[in-house]
């Protein structure tokens, strides 16, 4: 009977060895990889370009090492960006500095703070060499394919319609706010974080200091050079944005004129809550990574926190780490859930360690700046002992700056 309905279209199928879900620094690194090594890949990314406003901006010297290692290094540190070697800060009225890059042994002893959207945009441009690699822009993955309890693929919607793409491998990198990961009934252990953020930017005026960060009883921010604008992140307690907004704009812009007068002249130019965006934080990992012929990496598998700026540069690490261990298996076809399970046995320690970093910064540092009332702040002693002891500083720096277990690009011949 002819309802009149549009009929559906069927979706159209392709098929490719892996399948990556998700073009942020996990996929894109990964697809990047794997093009390399000659392994038939498809990157889904929802979006239809990279520019978002929010992109941690933090390129680490473990991430420096691994585009030298791509031989990507020279054309890289081209792309318009700032050098930040000491991370310092106002924790009240005191100047602390938390680390100290310069003290480390990294060849290239820096953070290098770049807009996301130029470093991917820069992978997704490289990649272009690597016939095997299609990077599926506007494809947003809406499910998984099984058979039996084996995933064998995924279901997206592109502007063409939909689209089934069969794999061998499907690589969840959609991120903290993964699909994926619930498709596929993988337990999530919440860790928690106390805070959210809410970005966004203000006008330059003529002022020439560079990041900023300051914490002061009850707020927290940071402000990031972005050329023309601040990149600004005002921390609040989780679930308090209601109450911010409820005490009006003028008294938003204020608080933020205090913490970081560098905005003062500009600040008007945020002229509604529209302008403004909350983003929730959390803390989380997967107990498991794996289904049979499913892999979740990055904050897929283990959402990361602002903390240290160091979450897309963990990211970066697991898919190094993820093609180390698995293209030259995947070439040649199917991979066991076993050597899938290879990869969280080889990153789960550095993430559990940086994850256990954030959890101690959060609750002894910003869980104390955040919480009502107007007694000053002190530093807690560890942290006014490595602001005065260099050579700690260099430690510091170390862990936030190259890891706890640094991953190198293996050859592309598999
Ligand atoms: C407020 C805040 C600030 C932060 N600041 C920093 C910082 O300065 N430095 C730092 O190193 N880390 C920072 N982090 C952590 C960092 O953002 C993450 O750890 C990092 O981005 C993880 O990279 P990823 O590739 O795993 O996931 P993401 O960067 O989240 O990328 C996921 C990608 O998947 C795409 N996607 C999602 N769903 C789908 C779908 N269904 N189909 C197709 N595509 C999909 C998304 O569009 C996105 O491009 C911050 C986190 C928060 C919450």
């Amino acid at each position: 009977m002819d309802t009149g309905e549009p009929i559906p279209k069927p979706p159209r199928v392709l098929t490719t060895r892996c399948c990556i879900v998700g073009g942020g620094p996990a996929g894109m690194m990964l697809g990047y990889l794997l093009g390399r090594a000659g392994i038939e890949t498809v990157v889904l990314e929802k979006h239809a370009d990279f520019f978002r406003d929010f992109r941690g901006d933090t390129v680490h010297p473990s991430t420096l090492q691994v585009m030298d290692e791509l031989g990507l290094i020279d054309d890289f540190l081209k792309i318009p960006h700032d050098r930040i070697q000491k991370m310092e800060g106002y924790f009240g009225d005191t100047k602390l500095r938390i680390a100290d890059i310069s003290r480390t042994n990294a060849k290239y002893p820096f953070i290098a703070f770049m807009p996301q959207w130029d470093f991917l945009n820069f992978l997704r441009d490289k990649a272009q060499r690597y016939p095997h690699l299609k990077v599926m822009m506007n494809a947003e993955a809406t499910g998984l394919m099984w058979s039996g309890d084996a995933v064998v693929g995924v279901q997206a919607v592109t502007r063409e319609g939909p689209v089934d793409i069969r794999a061998d491998l499907t690589v969840a990198c959609d991120g903290r706010h993964s699909i994926v990961r619930p498709a596929a009934r993988l337990e999530v252990e919440d860790i928690g974080a106390p805070m959210d953020v809410l970005w966004f930017r203000v006008p330059k005026g003529t002022e020439t200091d560079s990041l900023f960060a300051r914490l002061e009883p009850g707020k927290m921010m940071v402000t990031i050079d972005r050329g023309d604008y601040w990149q600004c992140a005002f921390v609040i307690a989780k679930g308090h944005y209601d109450e911010i907004k409820s005490r009006g704009l003028d008294a938003f812009r204020a608080d933020v004129s205090r913490l970081a007068p560098i905005l003062r002249s500009h600040i008007g130019d945020v002229k509604s809550w529209d302008d403004i965006k909350l983003l929730t934080v959390a803390i989380n990992r997967l107990k498991r990574w794996t289904r049979p012929g499913l892999l979740c990496i990055g904050d897929a598998a283990h959402a990361m926190s602002p903390v240290g700026g160091v979450g897309v540069n963990i990211a970066i690490q697991d898919a190094v780490a993820t093609a180390n261990l698995l293209a030259a298996k995947l070439a040649k076809g199917p991979v066991s859930e076993d050597d899938l399970d290879a990869v969280r046995k080889r990153r789960e320690f550095p993430m559990r360690m940086t994850q256990g970093m954030q959890v101690v910064m959060q609750n002894n540092i910003i869980s104390r700046a955040l919480s009502p009332g107007n007694q000053p702040l002190t530093p807690p002693l560890p942290m006014r002992l490595i602001s005065a002891v260099p050579w700690l500083q260099g430690l510091t720096a170390r862990f936030l700056a190259i890891g706890v277990r640094p991953e190198h690009v293996q050859s592309p011949e598999v």
